[in-house]
């Protein structure tokens, strides 16, 4: 196995945070951003940044940089709900999702790019959904910027897949975080019974096919969309 500089926000809780504790298991050098600054998992270097500003980001990447190199694994998870039905659905919670979940997401990758063209390495993962490619009802916000990723990580593919860079998507479908514990008990026994494992997934599920994607053994995987969902997306 390569040792690798890897980058993964919204690392302080979720999956995330469990993301960034199978990179440091698998005794990789590990970075996370939070929007606090702490929080991260022990064995990871914590740094302050929000998505929705650019100039944070960049603050953060030149200070991950400097103490672990540059990054050659990025993982961007962090992510937001802003739910509502359609007609209810405010143009700003439209609008937030977006920023976060997607345009959130090429900033992070852009400053990422730099030092993987020049390294002519990298590996990209970006946390997307089940929702992205199934649909569900409220959130017309969270499926387009979800959706959004599979056609960022395609493009990517094809723009820098001659670079030694991968760009894939991991799909999780309900897994038990904050996220989805805000969730009404109706909503969450509606998943419960369209999931074909009969269960919700562990963030250490999606840790592990993260983990994989990222290492040395799926160098020829770009592009991909691999769901870690029980079964509930199936065909999407
Ligand atoms: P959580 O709500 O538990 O954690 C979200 C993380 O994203 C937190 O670290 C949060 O930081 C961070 N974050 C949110 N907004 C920003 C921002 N503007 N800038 C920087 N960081 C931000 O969510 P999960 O762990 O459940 O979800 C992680 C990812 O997985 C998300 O992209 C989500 O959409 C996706 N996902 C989750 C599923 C699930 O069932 N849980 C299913 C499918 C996809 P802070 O602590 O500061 O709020």
């Amino acid at each position: 196995m390569t040792t690798r500089t890897v980058l993964v926000t919204g690392g302080n809780r979720g999956i995330g945070r469990a993301i960034a504790e199978q990179f440091i298991a698998d005794g990789h050098r590990v970075a996370v951003t939070s929007r606090s600054g702490d929080g991260g998992p022990d064995g990871a270097l914590t740094v302050q940044a929000d998505v929705t500003d650019a100039a944070t980001i960049d603050r953060a990447f030149s200070e991950v940089e400097a103490a672990l190199g540059p990054i050659e694994v990025l993982v961007a998870n962090a992510g937001i709900t802003k739910d509502a039905l359609l007609l209810r659905m405010t143009e700003d919670d439209f609008g937030q999702v977006i920023d976060t979940n997607l345009t959130g997401v090429f900033r992070v990758i852009k400053r990422a790019s730099k030092g993987m063209l020049k390294a002519r390495f990298g590996r990209v993962v970006l946390i997307s959904s089940v929702v992205g490619l199934y649909g569900s009802p409220g959130q017309v916000n969270y499926a387009a910027a979800k959706s959004g990723l599979v056609g960022i990580a395609r493009s990517l593919t094809r723009e820098l897949g001659g670079r030694g860079i991968t760009a894939n998507v991991v799909a999780p479908g309900f897994i038990e975080t904050d996220m989805t514990a805000a969730l009404p008990e109706k909503t969450q026994a509606e998943y419960l019974g369209a999931i074909p494992a009969g269960r919700f997934g562990r963030v250490d599920e999606v840790a592990k096919v993260t983990a994989w994607l990222s290492g040395d053994d799926a160098g020829y995987i770009s592009g991909a969309v691999i769901p870690v969902d029980g079964g509930l997306g199936m065909g999407h």
